[in-house]
């Protein structure tokens, strides 16, 4: 009955802050928010940013924060290079 080491509990993502990798389950998940080309943002979602996605169930392009004070205060701004991605994405 011999160990052989701590396993994952799950998929591994990384904090796109801190690229450092964690437990998927730990992460903070937001995804791209629906906006058509324009730049017309979605006035119903109610935030100019990244969606947060706390079941970490919606479609789409995904972006991980760690649990980190810092890492979410320098997602604040970061997601909004991060947002250049999504649009970059021609679906
Ligand atoms: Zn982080």
């Amino acid at each position: 009955m011999h160990d052989t080491g701590p396993e994952p509990q799950g998929p591994i993502r990384m904090c796109v802050v801190c690229r450092e990798h964690f437990l998927k389950s730990e992460l903070e998940r937001y995804v791209c928010p629906k906006s058509r080309r324009g730049g017309a943002s979605d006035r119903e979602s109610g935030t100019d940013g990244l969606i947060p996605d706390p079941d970490q169930v919606l479609p789409g392009r995904g972006f991980y924060i760690c649990g980190k004070a810092d890492c979410r205060q320098r997602f604040k701004k970061a997601q909004f290079g991060l947002m250049k991605k999504c649009k970059g994405e021609n679906t």
